[in-house]
């Protein structure tokens, strides 16, 4: 009787939802998309619970390489800081604080975001997919806006209370790795975060024309180039050495290290306009002419001369981070 009623249901949903649908035209995924819908029964739950679950898996799924590679002491030679290794129980602490954001930030933003962005005019259930000619366009829109807004909110962020209150936490990692990506302040996640969704809502908003899936596309391309962008390694295959607008670890490493410069995401194409990567520039010019000038030392000279160089590109960083606290507490007494 209950498993009829179930049957009864389901074959309600199925019509409700997919009414008129010709299943034999569907590809594989597409399939298995309406079976989960149906097999969830409701299309409110069934959006959320994909949504916050390939968020943990993709998340989760591409720190584990990084966590390998800081094990290996082969890969050093391509580490950005390389006297820098994250330990274990600093990776533990990391990812207790990354998981604790995911579930009281991170799960009612996804959760939420879903509602709203239906209501603007977003497709979740729904099959076929759209095609990859508009797929591709749109990402693009993504991860052009993404981009802009990080450069501006994330300088805010360096400014006074916002810094000392909110993202001085993310600041706790002068040489980050992978799993440091999303450790930040709830109010950090929220703020930034803006910028991964806001892109998506404003698409559907003006066009009525963007499918879930797209987005969960965005999400996993935005997901691997935060958390590659923190993983500390430089190597001669990373995407940046191919495309030389993209940023990747090369460039927000230096953003640890420094605590000033490269403030976008994606893209060195705003800092390269504002000017906000002169230091980094400048850093990365000092390093060559001293490798040109040293190329007959050995090894271990070498490396002592780009450890000195680090050295103090950090200190100048702490002293300009000390700097912003201090115009804070200035602020605050007078
Ligand atoms: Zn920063
Ligand atoms: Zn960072």
């Amino acid at each position: 009787m209950a498993l009829n009623a179930t049957v009864a249901a389901a074959n309600s949903l199925q019509e409700t939802l997919y009414g008129g649908l010709d299943f034999s035209s569907l590809t594989w995924l597409e399939k298995q998309w309406v079976a989960w819908y149906i097999w969830i029964g409701n299309p409110i739950i069934a959006t959320g619970l994909m949504s916050f679950l390939m968020h943990e898996i993709v998340y989760f799924g591409r720190c584990i390489p990084w966590i390998i590679i800081d094990a290996i002491p082969y890969f050093r030679q391509w580490k950005l800081q390389p006297n820098k290794i994250p330990t274990p129980a600093e990776q533990w602490e990391c990812t207790k604080q990354v998981l604790f954001s995911h579930f009281t930030i991170e799960l009612p933003a996804i959760w939420l975001f879903h509602p709203m962005a239906e209501s603007f005019g977003m497709t979740t259930y729904q099959v076929p997919f759209p095609s990859w000619k508009t797929m591709v366009p749109q990402i693009f829109f993504f991860f052009f806006f993404e981009d802009l807004f990080h450069f501006l909110a994330h300088q805010a962020l360096h400014k006074g209370v916002l810094y000392k209150h909110i993202h001085k936490l993310h600041h706790k990692y002068a040489a980050p790795f992978g799993l440091a990506a999303e450790y930040a302040h709830p109010a950090e996640v929220f703020i930034l975060g803006t910028g991964t969704i806001a892109g998506p809502i404003l698409y559907c908003y003006f066009t009525q024309n963007l499918h879930i899936l797209t987005v969960y596309i965005w999400i996993t391309l935005r997901l691997f180039q935060a958390i590659d962008a923190h993983s500390g390694y430089d190597f001669p295959w990373s995407l940046h050495n191919i495309v030389p607008f993209w940023s990747g670890a090369e460039h927000h490493d230096f953003h640890h290290m420094a605590f000033t410069n490269n403030f976008s995401t994606s893209f060195r194409w705003w800092d390269r306009i504002f000017g906000t990567d002169k230091k980094y520039l400048e850093y990365r010019a000092r390093i060559k002419a001293a490798k040109i000038a040293m190329k007959n030392a050995s090894k271990d000279k070498q490396e002592e001369m780009e450890r000195r160089l680090m050295e103090e590109v950090e200190a100048e960083g702490q002293r300009a981070e000390a700097e912003v606290e201090r115009e804070f507490s200035n602020k605050k007494t007078q």
